[in-house]
């Protein structure tokens, strides 16, 4: 019987399994499965379906337990950082982003507007009741782990080190802590595994999460970031349903990615970009190469044409990070001025590759890309403590 210390993680075959061994039939599990996330029941007692000694029994042996929030830092845009506290006390953070400009990244050049890294173009109107009226967008951003032991240069989360895998469950319920914080379900939802830590260091927690919520939306409504641990790529692609693919490239150069990402001694750039030329992509579609932009390191357009050049033969696009400076945890980098993105952006476009500048979201709740940081309290920031 599968384990059920991690409810929330559990698919529909294991629930079925788990109902055969309690001597039911197995669409008692199935039902199970449907309450947890097609109609997003939170407890058990809910499941007003389901004979009492069931309810009973999965209170007893089966407890549901969402991350609590600890923290919730609002921007003035609207986007909300959590910080969730895990069961064993560790803390992780999630982001949600609403509305149109939850629609991805500010694109200023032509060429980009052919896509996005959370694959909106292909997801569809939602419906929304009898009406057709498309449910509003939103966004939110997981966490993988609860801290990242890859060491990014000019990551927080990788400044403050490494952390444990979350659990399928764990994943889920970031998820569902946030949605029923905003008020919202699957309806409208983009999901990006952009949050603490690496997914492709944690297959199994990201696999099984990823199997779930694919019954809920569509794969192209997720996207999975990885800073490119080779191995992983086979496993990831070989899913029957995979997420779009964002990979984090940062630099054209052995050397300079070397310096950004020490992992890059471990698992060069070149086999990187051989992974992603093997990744299966259904036609049409591109994967994100994701370039965070430094001041004088990385940002010249000479640079972005060596990028250009090191991209040659792969379906992807380029997604322009302006660096989210942090003056304690990421000193001595820089965000590069508005010119230098522009310049860096127009030279990748002239070089025929497709290019997005991603907007910040949230950097006044410190919730932006690289400045999540979990464990640790910010004490620079005004913290709601609202539960
Ligand atoms: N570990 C995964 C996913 C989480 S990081 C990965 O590295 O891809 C998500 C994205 O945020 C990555 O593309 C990363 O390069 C970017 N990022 C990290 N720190 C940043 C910072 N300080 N400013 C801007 N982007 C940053
Ligand atoms: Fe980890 Fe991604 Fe941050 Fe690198 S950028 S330290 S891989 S979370």
């Amino acid at each position: 019987m599968p384990s059920l210390s991690d409810p929330l993680g559990l698919d529909r075959a294991s629930w079925e399994a788990v109902a055969r061994d309690w001597g039911l039939p197995p669409y008692r599990g199935r039902q199970i499965f449907d309450a947890l996330h097609l109609r997003r029941k939170r407890s058990w007692s809910a499941l007003s379906e389901a004979p009492r000694s069931l309810r009973e029994r999965l209170v007893a042996e089966a407890p549901l337990a969402l991350p609590k929030i600890a923290r919730r830092d609002e921007s003035a845009d609207g986007s909300r950082k959590y910080g969730l506290r895990l069961s064993d006390g560790s803390l992780v953070e999630a982001v949600f982003m609403p509305g149109e400009r939850a629609r991805a990244q500010v694109n200023e050049f032509e060429d980009a507007r052919a896509g996005s890294a959370m694959g909106d173009r292909d997801a569809g109107p939602a419906r929304r009741g009898k009406k057709s009226e498309p449910a509003e967008r939103y966004t939110v951003c997981l966490s993988s782990q609860t801290g990242c032991a890859v060491d990014c240069a000019f990551c927080v989360t990788g400044r403050l080190g490494g952390g444990r895998n979350l659990t399928a469950g764990e994943i889920l319920g970031q998820l569902y802590a946030v949605e029923d914080d905003v008020g919202r379900g699957a309806e409208g939802l983009r999901v990006v595994f952009m949050g603490m830590g690496e997914p492709f260091l944690n297959p199994e927690g990201v696999i099984g999460a990823l199997e779930i919520l694919f019954e809920t939306i569509s794969p192209r409504r997720v996207t999975v970031s990885t800073s490119g641990i080779t191995p992983a790529f086979a496993r990831f692609a070989e899913l029957p349903r995979r997420p779009n693919l964002a990979v984090s490239i940062n630099a054209a150069d052995e050397e300079t990615r070397a310096r950004l990402m020490p992992i890059t001694r471990t698992y060069p750039l070149s086999g990187v970009l051989e992974a992603m030329r093997r990744w299966p992509l259904e036609s049409h579609r591109r994967l994100t190469a994701e370039y965070v932009l430094i001041a004088g390191v990385n940002d010249s357009p000479a640079d972005a044409r060596r990028l250009a050049g090191r991209l040659k033969g792969i379906a992807v696009k380029v997604n322009a990070i302006p660096l989210n400076a942090d003056p304690i945890y990421l000193s001595g980098w820089k965000r590069p001025d508005e010119a230098a993105i522009g310049a860096f952006a127009r030279a990748l476009a002239d070089a025929g590759v497709p290019v997005t500048v991603r907007r910040s979201r949230g950097p006044d709740a410190s919730a932006a890309c690289g400045q999540l940081k979990g464990r640790t309290q910010d004490m620079r920031q005004r913290v709601s403590a609202r539960r």
